[in-house]
């Protein structure tokens, strides 16, 4: 049982008849590739990494990436369509790991050379190379100027030593955005390194086990003397902070979609089972307490859209 959105808030002039096809793709896709095997995945903490590869070959892996990188321009709506229907998968760790390459790859549109975009965009966008952002670090993860990760310049490479938590599809990432210490203390001695998972000293030293998101695979990673490039700096050197600025609206926008598409598919389970489920000789939807709280839960679902997109 799907619930209907009864705002009129205009979502309509968003979402137009191209994005509407886009949704009706990512529908198809998650109907016939995902939907029958999504328990499974859970399950084994991961999903099929040819995934990645089909996901990009109905152009819905680089949605809104420039097409000379293998992407598939087109506005904000259009992601919000794709992500919104990958929901209906009902697994927000599957849509997370999918989509890890939306926190790893716009630093590297925005500050990276055109040598190191033609490097590191076109296989994520293909499917071919996963892609994580490693940010968080087992000291914490809020207070983000002050992580303790060093990058030493020594030549023509930088030598990393440190640590990245929770970092999500790192147990499979080909290439992390990886932020470093170069320079002085807090937010002003940060900077971007692209960090491909080959190089010696680089390692994943744990798969998390978490209470939920189960078919993302989310890891602590371990740099213990790692040569890096300086070809894989991002930008300047030190203005890494930036990068990391420059990725938070977006990333607040895919989270709260995972949210807001949880709590909407928590409301047509519930309005399903009480459908079905009897009890004194009715059905639960028809006792009026049970009533109340469906109604609560679809204002605050309305209220979460509106918020979203409204
Ligand atoms: C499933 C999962 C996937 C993730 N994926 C990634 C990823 O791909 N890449 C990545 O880099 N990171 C990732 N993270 C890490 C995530 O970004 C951090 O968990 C987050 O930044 C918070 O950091 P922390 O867990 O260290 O909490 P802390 O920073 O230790 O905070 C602990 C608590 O204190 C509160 N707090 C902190 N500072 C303040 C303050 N100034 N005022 C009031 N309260 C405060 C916080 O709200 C929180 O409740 C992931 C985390 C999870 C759980």
């Amino acid at each position: 049982m799907t619930y209907e959105f009864k705002a009129q808030s205009g979502f309509q002039e968003y979402f137009g008849k191209s994005h509407q096809l886009v949704r009706g793709s990512v529908k198809e896709f998650v109907t016939g590739e995902i939907t029958p095997f999504i328990e499974a995945w859970e399950e084994a903490g991961e999903f099929p990494r040819d995934i990645y590869k089909k996901a990009s070959d109905i152009g819905i892996l680089g949605t809104g990436y420039p097409e000379a990188y293998g992407g598939t321009p087109g506005d904000i709506f259009f992601q919000i369509a794709v992500w919104e229907e990958l929901m209906r998968s009902g697994s927000g760790g599957f849509v997370a790991s999918l989509g890890s390459l939306n926190i790893a790859l716009p630093p590297i549109v925005r500050m990276g050379t055109e040598e190191q975009k033609n490097r590191f965009l076109p296989p994520v966008l293909a499917g071919e190379k996963i892609a994580a952002l490693a940010i968080t670090e087992p000291s914490g993860g809020s207070d983000v100027a002050n992580l303790q990760t060093t990058a030493v310049r020594d030549g023509d490479h930088y030598v990393v030593n440190g640590g990245k938590a929770f970092i999500t599809s790192g147990c499979r990432a080909d290439q992390i955005t990886c932020a470093v210490r170069t320079g002085e203390e807090g937010a002003h001695g940060i900077s971007l390194l692209v960090i491909e998972s080959k190089t010696p000293g680089y390692s994943v030293s744990e798969k998390l086990k978490k209470t939920g998101w189960w078919s993302s695979d989310t890891a602590q990673i371990y740099f213990d003397n790692c040569g890096v490039p300086v070809d894989n700096l991002l930008g300047e050197e030190n203005q890494g902070f930036y990068g990391i600025m420059g990725n938070f609206q977006s990333e607040r926008l895919q989270l709260a979609i995972i949210d807001s598409m949880t709590a909407q598919l928590a409301l047509e389970a519930s309005l399903q089972y009480s459908k079905e489920r009897k009890a004194f000789g009715k059905s639960l939807k028809s006792l009026q307490v049970t009533r109340h709280k469906l109604a609560d839960m679809a204002t605050m679902v309305e209220v979460s859209r509106e918020f979203l997109i409204g």
